[in-house]
């Protein structure tokens, strides 16, 4: 994309005061960058969903164990919505703090193993605000100067977590993606900061790579630095309870934050923060989007408990879900295409490459009743472009089969060298 049209534009006058956004605006459209936006005529969270009046399968959904509609989740909804209404009508410091919300901090600590649970409307407000309060303490309870603190970030996290980084004073380093080694270097570099705190994702999303926590841990360990993990893919399906990648790997209790969200795995909306006590209840006074921002409304909390049940006996969701990546990802290997990840994830990402390549691709699966949307520059590297599927427990035989079908038919239209490996 060439940027000088809008570098021309950066000293414009009182009366072309929109024209840069409008520029880059229309940049963006020419790209081809603009999301579609396809309204979805039924819950998005189905197995199959129907957009302008077709029936397609769902491939986009965060919905892991299917519990957005699962009965006892919308029962916990119900009651709750009865009682207390739709919105929480303030921030918990006001009217906000129903006695709903403290039961399901206990609930989410005990599934992921930690001391303590907080809670946020959503993962976003999570993540921001436990980066902030960490990396620059607030209120002058605990001084702080621009660049006393250090943040070791892993290079590919989560856009919400650089938000978070990008908020504070603290001095940044990023290091190279799931690579330990490089971690360690970053955090002899920061010697002399504090504190000094790690970011990363338990599960990387993009590609649904696991990340190599037990290392990560103990280099935490030794060099006494904070460490923090967004598990919000993590949480519900990795785990024998679904605790996450901590538990995964029997190491419960060792980070001192653990981020989730409960519009993954659990089906609901919102974020949550668990970990050490006295951390925990700090961010109670320290995170503005805590603080400062209505609270999760009860009818999500009544709902969240269940699914927490639901979550945490649901070995044969979890089941279904790894069996059901497991084919989609050994059925489109076998036809050629390259997969992205480690396959621990239901997240199944099929490398196209060009750009072009893979919106023809993702427009072509929708035409044959598939719903499986490209992932491109700038959210992935240029020519690494992407159409991923995410597989959930609810799916069927019969809507894998028609997703491998789908794929058999684009890759063979769009010519194999371009799709294939
Ligand atoms: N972290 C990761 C890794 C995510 O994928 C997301 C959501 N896409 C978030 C944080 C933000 O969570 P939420 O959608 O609850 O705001």
């Amino acid at each position: 994309m060439d940027f000088s049209a809008l570098h021309a534009l950066s000293t414009g006058s009182e009366s072309r005061k929109l024209e840069r956004i409008e520029t880059t605006l229309r940049m963006i459209e020419a790209e081809g960058l603009f999301p579609p936006y396809l309204p979805i005529e039924s819950a998005g969270t189905e197995p199959t969903c129907t957009i302008a009046g077709r029936e397609l399968v769902m491939l986009a959904s965060n919905n892991y164990l299917g519990l957005a509609r699962h009965p006892a989740v919308v029962e916990g909804a119900r009651r709750m919505l009865e009682v207390h209404g739709v919105g929480p009508g303030g921030s918990r410091v006001l009217c906000g703090n129903v006695d709903v919300l403290p039961e399901l901090e206990r609930r989410v600590a005990d599934l992921v193993g930690a001391e303590d649970a907080i809670t946020f409307p959503t993962g976003y407000m999570a993540n921001v605000g436990a980066i902030k309060a960490v990396l620059d303490p607030v209120l002058g309870v605990l001084p702080y100067r621009k660049g006393a603190a250090a943040v070791i970030a892993d290079e590919r996290n989560h856009a919400t977590l650089f938000d978070g980084i990008a908020l504070s004073h603290a001095r940044r380093f990023l290091y190279a993606h799931n690579d330990v080694a490089d971690l360690e270097r970053k955090l002899e570099q920061a010697k002399g900061h504090h504190p000094r705190m790690i970011v990363t994702e338990g599960v990387f999303s993009a590609d649904g790579e696991v990340s190599p926590l037990p290392a990560i841990v103990a280099v935490a360990e030794r060099h006494g630095a904070v460490l923090m993990i967004d598990d919000a893919h993590g949480v519900g399906v990795m785990g024998h309870r679904g605790g996450g990648t901590l538990e995964h790997f029997g190491l419960e209790g060792r980070a001192d934050l653990v981020m989730g969200s409960f519009d993954k795995a659990l089906g609901g909306m919102g974020g949550f923060l668990a970990g050490r006590r006295e951390l925990v209840r700090y961010l109670r006074i320290a995170s503005r989007p805590y603080m400062s921002s209505s609270s999760v409304p009860a009818v999500l909390a009544g709902a969240m408990i269940e699914a927490i049940d639901a979550c945490a006996a649901g070995q044969e969701l979890r089941a279904r879900l790894k069996a059901n990546a497991d084919h989609l990802r050994t059925a489109l290997g076998r036809l050629g295409f390259r997969l992205l990840g480690d396959g621990q994830l239901p997240v199944v990402p099929v490398l196209i490459g060009r750009e072009e390549t893979a919106i023809a691709f993702s427009e072509r699966l929708f035409e044959l009743g598939v719903y499986a949307p490209c992932f491109r520059w700038p959210v992935v590297a240029k020519g690494t472009a992407r159409v991923r599927a995410t597989v959930t427990a609810l799916h069927g035989p019969e809507h894998l089969a028609r997703t491998v079908e789908a794929f058999r038919v684009a890759g063979e239209e769009l010519g194999a060298s371009d799709v294939a490996a």
